[in-house]
This record gives structure tokens, C-alpha cells and sequence, in this order.
């Protein structure tokens, strides 16, 4: 979870060149509102805004803003206009001298001023308190309740942007969106010293900015654990998914030490649904994300380690030792490990659609892109299920959903109660026998060409938004000369390794291997990655418990 930033405190903040002036309205300040609010004071409009521009990045909120009117560098007024950019709701006072007056008063219209104070201002009693507490009165009336969450800057159509957001959001970091064209991003984009021109900007509840932040670099910072606790484990899972995550509730419950080390977010594939309505015990589904959070934190109170955005890249042999090494290098052993690295979206294989992918193509981010698709025409490719609940999700917002299916019906490829639902909702049609044969727009998704496979017609239309589902392959490629896989990487098991009971070349055991194993003894697969699994969330969590089973075994022997 996030790490939570202390409440933050209304600021009052002062500026006046004269150390011995801004030492005295800070002291007065303090004398009042010193209890409840926060006095800040510099001594010249440039570190007056580096200050301001701080809290902005903190999420403290500013409620008055007192500068002095003659000051060298940068004048109060020019002071307060740059001020207003970064916290345009805070009240601005101008102090000045008997003499400049004048200048105050034309200020009241270029700067939006609310009051000029004179020097000096005794008592304070008097002349400061009364000003102050009318502010300050106007102030609290509006709504400035600031929650310490991340936030995030970025565009809808900046790929990166959408990734950022589905990686927090599958995390369960929670966080705030806020689009680089709307006042508030641009001021939280100045404020970190930024264009635009890269992003997102990730700004962390301690006010730490993120320009285009790595998976790894966000997970540091918002509290997800990304180092392993120990070097020895009994049991290494890799891959977070449905099972991956029954492999660590049962490893753990079970007393093995137990650390999962997922490369993104947990949840896996089953994080990305929108509603599981077939898995035991469900009656009215579940989301992926309940489920999830529910098996995560299942695991975490067994006591499992868990790490996040840690993507593992090899495996080795080390006598009775499993190796397992990390993108960068890193590696920590255990006893046993189970390899529950699922399967990975196909990619649509259209001119156009890579460059796209992110800026309105997506692989199967339905549900962060939900909201932003209100009452446009969403296009959906494939005829599984979940093509099929990505289209009911998305009818409840989109104007209209077209499932572009290759085959000539849902019938064969989706299950009969969404072939249902995606009938019986009107805002749904299917466009059978048809591809996408080529995906068009200069910064973002604008039309696709749609090919009827019966009559070799091709209709341009103008889509915004296409979400992919049309298959996956498992990730393997990291396990060659290791791990026996077929030919499409998915990883071979127990009796397929060795028909006809010959056992597997170079296995040196006198048994068999057990039927969830691999070819390298203590190595165990469960889930989607595994040859002919039956790729649902039921099967991929029994198979997860099953693993720890055949792995406790394989330790009492070894
Ligand atoms: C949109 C959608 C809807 C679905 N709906 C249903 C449904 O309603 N009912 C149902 O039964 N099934 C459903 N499924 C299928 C179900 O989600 C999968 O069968 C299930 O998630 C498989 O679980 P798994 O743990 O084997 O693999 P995955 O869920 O694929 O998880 C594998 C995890 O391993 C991680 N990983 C991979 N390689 C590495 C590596 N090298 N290092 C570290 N981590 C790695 C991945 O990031 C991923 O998080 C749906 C699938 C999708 C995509």
C-alpha cells in the first residue's frame, strides 16, 4: 500500500526581504495561528516560490500568501502573480509602505488582490488579526480538504501515461488523475519544473516528483516491497497471478518460507476482469481486483513475502539449490520453486497497431480506461470471454461497443450466459467474420479498416478506442536449455515428460517426475503457463495448492 504522508498543514506564508520585517510578521502570525496553521517565511520571491512550489508537490494546502511590495530581485506583485499560478484559491496581501499605496491599490485589479496591509502593522491586535481572520474565514469556506494520495499527470493519449495508471490502479495504490491540459496538472507540472513534454509526472504523497517513472522506480516509492528479505527460501514462486497467489496462501499457511515475486501487479490476468462469475463460492461474481486484493492480503497474513515489479529472467541449478535470478542481475535460491507465470495478451498483427498501442489500443486495460470512454464508440476484438465482459463493462459508459470477431458467431469461443448478456444489452452489436486489417491515426486511435472475411469487403470506420483480447502465449522464452516447454513455450509436466514411462533425459531421481513437475527436479508449474492447464481461475488456484503439495513431498525426500 501507499505510504501514508503525515496529515499536512495549512501553510501561512510570508516574504519580505528585510530579514528583520519578515522575522516579525512570521512572529506575529505564529503568536495567532501558530497552533493550527503552519508559518512559513521567506526572504525573497524566488525562494518564496520554491517553497510554494514544494508544499504544491506535498499536497499542503496554502491559505494566505503576504508578500512585501518592494522587494530587489522581484517586486511583491510580480511575487504574487507567479504565486497565483501554483495556488490560485490562497489569499494574497500585499504589504507596503505608506508611500507605495498607490501601487497596492492598482494591484487590487492585476493581481486579484485582497488586501494591503501597511507598515507597520501594531498593534496586531488591531490591524493584522482582523485582516487575517477575514481570510482566513473566506478561505476555510471553501472546500480545500486535500487527501495524501499519489498523484498523476499525464495524457490520455501518451502511452506510458495509461500504464503508469493501470499499474498503480492493479496495485491498489490509490491515486489521482489529473490530465496535463487541466489547470491543476499544468500547475503540478510547473511546480516540478516540468513542460509537459514527458510524461507522466508522478508526484508520491511526500511530495517526491517521478518524471516517466520505471515500474520499479513507482513501486519503490509508493511502499510496494521490491527486495527479497532473505538470499534462502524454501519456496520461490514467480508470476502473481490466480495461481501463484494459491501457491503463496498454501506455501505460507503451511509454514514454508515462502517469497512471490511478481513482474507488474498481482492478479495476474484474472486482475484485468472485469467480473468473474464462474469461480466456486461467487455466487454474483467477483471483480479481479476484489479477488486479488482478497487473496493478496490472504497470503501477506500467512505470512508470504511478497514483491512487486521484480521481473525474473533465469533459472539455475545449484546441487540442491534453485536459483533464481532477476532482471538485474540479483538472484536468491530456494529448495523448491513453482513457476505460475501465466500467459501474456497476443498482439493484434495489423499495420498501425503497435504505434497506437496505449494511444487507443489497449491489451486488455479495459477497466482503468473505462470512465474516459463516456458516450464514444468502442471497437473490441475477439469472441472469448473476455472480449465478452470487457463489452459489457464498457456498454455501461460507451455510446456503443462493436465485437469485431473473426469467426462467423460467439457460439463456439464464449461462454453461453455472456453470449446472453452481450445479446440481450442494446447498446452492443457483433460484427462476425470480420478483422482488423489495419489501424490509422497520427498521435491517436481515429479509424480502423474493418475486412469482412466472407465478401474481401473493407469499410473504414472512425473508432477511438479498441481493446484487444484475442488470445495469449505464455512468456518462456527465459527458461530455454532449462525447462522442457512445447513448441508454442508452453511448459511440459509430470506424465508428458516422460510417455511411455521413460523418464525425462538427464533426470537423475529413481521416480518418475510428479505430475505438476517439471524436467528439473523441486521445479513445479501451476496455472495458464502450463502445457494443456485449462486456463480458468478455479484450475489456476488448485493447481497453486497443488504444487505446494508435490513440492512439501519432493522436500520430506530430498
Ligand atoms: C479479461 C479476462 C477475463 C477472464 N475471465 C475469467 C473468468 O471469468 N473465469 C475464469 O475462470 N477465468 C477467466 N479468465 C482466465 C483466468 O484469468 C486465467 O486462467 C488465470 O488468471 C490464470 O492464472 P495464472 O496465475 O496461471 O496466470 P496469470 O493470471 O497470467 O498470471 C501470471 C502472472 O505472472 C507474472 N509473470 C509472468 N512472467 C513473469 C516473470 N518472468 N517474472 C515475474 N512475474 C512474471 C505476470 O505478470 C502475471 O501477473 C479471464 C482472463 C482474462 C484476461
Amino acid at each position: 500500500m501507499a505510504q501514508a504522508a503525515g496529515p499536512p498543514r495549512t501553510v501561512l506564508i510570508t516574504v519580505d526581504d528585510d530579514p528583520a520585517v519578515s522575522r516579525a510578521v512570521a512572529r506575529d502570525l505564529r503568536r495567532r495561528y501558530g497552533e493550527s496553521y503552519r508559518v512559513v517565511r521567506a526572504e525573497s520571491g524566488e525562494s518564496a516560490l520554491e517553497a510554494l512550489r514544494e508544499l504544491k508537490l506535498r499536497g499542503d494546502p496554502v491559505a494566505v500568501i503576504i508578500a512585501d511590495y518592494r522587494m530587489p530581485a522581484m517586486s511583491g506583485i510580480e511575487f504574487l502573480e507567479q504565486a497565483i499560478d501554483i495556488y490560485p484559491d490562497a489569499r494574497r496581501v500585499l504589504l507596503t509602505a505608506y508611500a507605495d499605496t498607490g501601487a497596492a491599490i492598482d494591484a487590487i485589479n492585476v493581481i486579484d488582490l485582497d488586501h494591503y496591509l501597511l507598515k507597520p502593522w501594531e498593534p496586531p491586535e488591531e490591524k493584522l488579526y482582523p485582516v487575517l481572520d477575514d481570510l482566513l474565514e473566506v478561505w476555510r469556506a471553501a472546500d480545500h480538504h486535500q487527501v495524501a494520495v499519489t498523484k498523476v499527470v499525464g495524457h490520455r493519449w501518451s502511452a506510458r501515461s495509461s500504464t503508469v495508471r493501470e499499474f498503480l490502479a492493479r496495485n491498489e495504490v490509490p491515486y489521482r488523475w489529473y490530465s496535463s491540459d487541466d489547470p491543476e496538472g499544468r500547475r503540478l507540472l510547473a511546480a516540478a519544473g516540468q513542460d509537459g513534454r514527458r510524461l507522466p509526472l508522478v508526484v508520491t504523497p511526500d511530495g517526491t516528483a517521478l518524471v516517466e517513472p520505471t515500474d520499479g522506480d513507482l513501486a519503490a516509492r509508493v511502499g510496494l516491497a521490491t527486495t527479497p528479505a532473505a538470499d534462502f527460501y524454501d519456496l520461490v514462486i514467480i508470476g502473481g497471478g490466480p495461481a501463484g497467489l494459491g501457491a503463496a496462501v498454501y506455501g505460507a499457511s503451511e509454514g514454508l518460507r515462502t517469497v512471490l515475486v511478481e513482474r507488474s501487479a498481482t492478479g495476474g490476468q484474472a486482475g484485468q476482469s472485469s467480473r468473474i462469475e464462474n469461480y466456486l463460492g461467487f455466487p454474483d461474481g467477483v471483480s479481479g481486483a476484489q479477488l486479488t486484493d482478497r487473496a493478496r492480503r490472504q497470503a501477506a497474513k500467512f505470512g508470504a513475502e511478497i514483491l512487486t515489479a521484480r521481473e525474473v529472467t533465469g533459472l539455475e541449478v545449484g546441487g540442491a539449490a534453485r536459483v533464481v535470478r532477476f532482471a538485474d542481475g540479483s538472484a536468491i535460491a530456494a529448495h523448491a520453486v513453482i513457476l505460475a507465470t501465466g500467459v501474456s495478451y497476443r498482439q493484434l498483427d495489423a499495420p498501425g497497431a503497435a504505434e497506437l498501442t496505449g494511444c487507443g489500443v489497449f491489451y486488455g486495460s479495459a477497466l482503468t480506461e473505462a470512465t474516459a470512454c463516456q458516450g464514444q464508440d468502442v471497437y473490441i476484438v475477439g469472441g472469448a470471454n473476455s472480449a465478452g465482459q470487457a463489452a459489457i463493462f464498457l456498454a455501461r459508459n460507451a455510446k456503443s461497443v462493436t465485437l469485431v470477431v473473426r469467426r462467423p458467431s460467439l457460439a463456439a469461443t464464449m461462454s453461453h450466459y455472456l453470449v446472453q448478456q452481450v445479446e440481450e444489452a442494446p447498446s452492443i452489436s457483433v460484427r462476425a467474420n470480420t478483422v482488423v486489417e489495419a489501424v490509422h491515426g497520427e498521435h491517436q486511435l481515429e479509424r480502423l479498416t474493418l475486412r469482412d472475411t466472407e465478401t474481401g469487403g473493407s469499410e473504414l470506420v472512425d473508432a477511438q478506442w479498441m481493446f484487444v483480447f484475442i488470445g495469449a502465449a505464455p512468456r518462456t522464452d527465459w527458461l530455454e536449455g532449462t525447462v522442457r516447454r512445447d513448441a508454442r513455450g508452453f511448459i511440459l509436466t509430470g506424465p508428458d515428460l516422460a510417455p511411455e514411462g521413460r523418464l525425462p533425459a538427464g533426470w537423475e531421481l529413481d521416480r518418475p517426475p510428479y505430475h505438476l513437475e517439471t524436467n528439473i527436479p523441486g521445479v513445479f508449474v501451476a496455472g495458464d503457463a502450463r502445457a494443456e492447464s485449462a486456463k480458468r481461475v478455479a484450475s489456476a488456484v488448485g493447481e497453486g495448492a497443488m504444487a505446494v503439495m508435490l513440492a512439501h513431498r519432493y522436500l520430506e525426500q530430498s
